[in-house]
């Protein structure tokens, strides 16, 4: 199908872009377009405006700001993928971008976008989550910060304001002692297509036990949640493989599972749990 007719901009500062958005209420941005042009064919997206942020400079870049790592608007999932300070900062981010989409969508979608569109079953968000990011959200009257526990709020729908662009997304550095890894089932049973169910996990180990742990689900709710009754049952755990099973057996504890085209509650609760598990095992595994 076709999308609606709509106008289509290009511009190449980002103050023309926030200008152009806060003018047009209703018109949508564009980084990638690889969820967004989908959407307006099915017409479930009709914008009458596309703000394609594609050709501004200076935000595609990953930077280090000490404790945390700064990713810019237009860096692609391969980027974020193949970058060593993400890789060694921020795991369970890097290996949910690596399994995000095939080799088209990772050299095409960008990780904020990824985190604006909110996909109850996309990688990048339950590892944003996992990790405490921070997103930072600009619109022509100024920046605002929003954290990852506030941002995503439903299905498709982040806290960003239809004037905001998502400028870039903080994510805090694993340090000595955490440890931190995405995994997931995807839909068509191997793991480059979005999640029937995944997790985000990240681990912290002071003398020999578990002193802090955030485990994320995907794929199984309404957005990305996380599944704090599992931190609480592994914290003070000795993060054994034990441990972790029983804490993983708490992972749809308080969280509205939902049956979709691709399991029954039952089995999402289920995949949950397994899910949560491997994550949490391959935290502790990476902790340094
Ligand atoms: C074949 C295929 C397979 C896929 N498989 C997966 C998968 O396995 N896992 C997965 O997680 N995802 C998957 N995706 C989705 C993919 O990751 C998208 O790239 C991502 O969801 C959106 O990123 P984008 O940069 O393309 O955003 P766009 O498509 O440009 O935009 C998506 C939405 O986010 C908004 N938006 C985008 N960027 C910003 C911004 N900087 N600020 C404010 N709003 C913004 C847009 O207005 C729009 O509403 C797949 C997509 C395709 C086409």
């Amino acid at each position: 199908m076709y999308p609606r007719s709509f106008e289509y901009i290009a511009p190449t500062s980002l103050e023309e872009a926030l200008d152009a958005l806060a003018a047009n209420p209703g018109a949508k941005v564009m980084s990638g377009g690889m969820s967004l042009i989908p959407l307006m064919k099915l017409r479930l997206f009709s914008p009458g405006l596309v703000v394609d942020i594609g050709r501004i400079a200076g935000i595609d870049t990953i930077t280090d700001g000490g404790d945390h790592l700064a990713i810019g608007a237009l860096v692609h999932h391969a980027a974020t993928a193949a970058d060593a300070s993400v890789a060694s900062g921020a795991a369970a981010l890097a290996q949910a971008a690596g399994l995000t989409g095939d080799v088209q969508v990772r050299n095409r979608g960008t990780t904020c976008g990824a985190l604006a569109h909110a996909d109850i079953a996309a990688d990048q968000p339950a590892a944003a989550l996992a990790l405490g990011a921070t997103m930072v959200a600009q619109s022509s009257s100024g920046q605002r910060e929003i954290a990852a526990d506030d941002f995503f709020v439903d299905t498709l729908t982040s806290a960003l304001q239809p004037e905001e662009i998502l400028v870039e997304v903080r994510v805090p550095k694993t340090g000595a002692g955490s440890g931190s890894a995405y995994d997931k089932l995807g839909r068509r049973g191997g793991q480059s297509d979005y999640a029937v169910a995944g997790a985000a996990a990240v681990v912290t180990m002071t003398g020999g036990s578990v002193s802090a742990a955030r485990v994320a689900l995907t794929g199984v709710g309404t957005k990305p949640t996380l599944a704090g009754a599992v931190a609480d049952a592994l914290i003070g755990t000795d993060g054994s493989a034990g441990a972790i099973k029983a804490a993983a057996a708490h992972a749809a504890e308080g969280v509205t599972v939902l049956e979709d085209l691709y399991g029954s509650q039952e089995y999402k609760a289920h995949l949950a749990q397994i899910y949560a598990a491997r994550a949490l095992s391959a935290a502790v595994a990476a902790v340094n």
